[in-house]
């Protein structure tokens, strides 16, 4: 029988935490009485995880794995299990019970009542220490600026997403996907389930703050080509001072104030750095098309339509 729910689950050196979440997301999912899957993708885990949920999968059918050849990251196991996710309600989460199981059935409660998307939010982060919850604080408010998108804040990848939600993102070819940002970025009716963010079961973080930072990076250059412009605005920039460099001192020599020949280096160089940021801008505006061309992304999504044929 076709699975009605997904549950996909990266794991990456995940062997302490497998056992205990086995256990508690079936006691979940068999209380709700429908089709479900657990699709683990393996992160290239290097210890018994495989072994594992191999041994899981062959008395349990409703278990799943794909298993990747290395380490390529939480994002890219994200979406290769939503790629291989059949169910009409996609659910992403944690291995390690930080996102509790429980949360699930209310999030397909609220998927029952006509949300498409609907976001674990955390109200209490406990396994976080006060760095990681300023930075990530800091980084939201920089990344909603920046993207111009609606992210909604203290909410990570935990979320029960509709079908065509998934088959949206599934259809979109571009390469360094970040699934906070698309997800927000798709549009459709968007809900929320508050819950107590627990600290691990089992294991370690799998994220050092060199990850982080990175993760951070990257997602900035997902969802934004911001950063391109920054040439343009330097050039606005050196072009203003060069303008009231050169204006002040040629009103001056007028005046007769006498202004040694050093001094016109100062409107003569930021207006050599105007022209060339200038320059740069331009092949920015260049460049931004070029992503966004291959980015390919679609143009609109359609969520409905009303006496439309075809
Ligand atoms: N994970 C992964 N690949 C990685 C790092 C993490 O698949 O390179 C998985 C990990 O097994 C876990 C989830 O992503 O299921 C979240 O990782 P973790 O709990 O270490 O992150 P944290 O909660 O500390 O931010
Ligand atoms: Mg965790």
């Amino acid at each position: 029988m076709k699975a009605k729910y997904s549950i996909v689950v990266p794991v990456y050196n995940e062997e302490q935490a497998i056992p205990i979440f086995y256990k508690a997301v079936t006691k979940t999912m068999k209380s709700l009485n429908e089709p479900y899957e657990v699709v683990f993708v393996n992160d290239g885990s290097r210890d018994r995880t495989v072994e594992i949920i191999k041994k899981i999968a062959e008395i349990d059918k409703s278990i799943k794995l794909v298993s990747f050849s290395r380490n390529f990251g939480q994002q890219a196991a994200i979406f290769c299990g939503l790629e291989n996710a059949v169910g009409e309600a996609v659910i992403c989460m944690d291995v390690d019970l930080q996102d509790p199981v429980e949360v699930v059935p209310k999030m397909i409660e609220k998927w029952k009542q006509g949300y498409d998307i609907v976001h674990g939010r955390r109200t209490v982060r406990k396994g976080e220490n006060w760095f990681k919850k300023i930075t990530s604080k800091i980084y939201l408010f920089f990344l909603k600026r920046i993207t111009k998108l609606d992210i909604p804040a203290n909410v990570g990848e935990f979320k029960l997403m509709d079908r065509k939600v998934v088959d949206t993102l599934n259809s979109m070819p571009e390469q360094d996907r970040y699934l906070r940002g698309v997800s927000a970025w798709v549009g459709y009716k968007q809900g929320f389930v508050d819950f107590e963010r627990n600290e691990r079961a089992a294991g370690e973080t799998k994220y050092s703050v060199k990850k982080l930072v990175k993760l951070a990076g990257r997602s900035i250059v997902s969802m934004s080509t911001f950063p391109l412009s920054l040439a343009a605005i330097a050039g606005i920039l050196f072009s203003l001072v060069s303008t009231v460099g050169f204006t002040t001192f040629i009103i001056m020599a007028i005046n007769g104030h006498y202004l040694p020949l050093a001094a016109w280096l100062f409107p003569t160089i930021t207006c050599c750095f105007a022209f060339l940021f200038s320059i740069m801008g331009f092949n920015n505006i260049y460049i931004r098309r070029i992503y966004q061309e291959v980015q390919n992304r679609p143009r609109y999504i359609v969520a409905e339509k009303v006496n439309v044929e075809n």
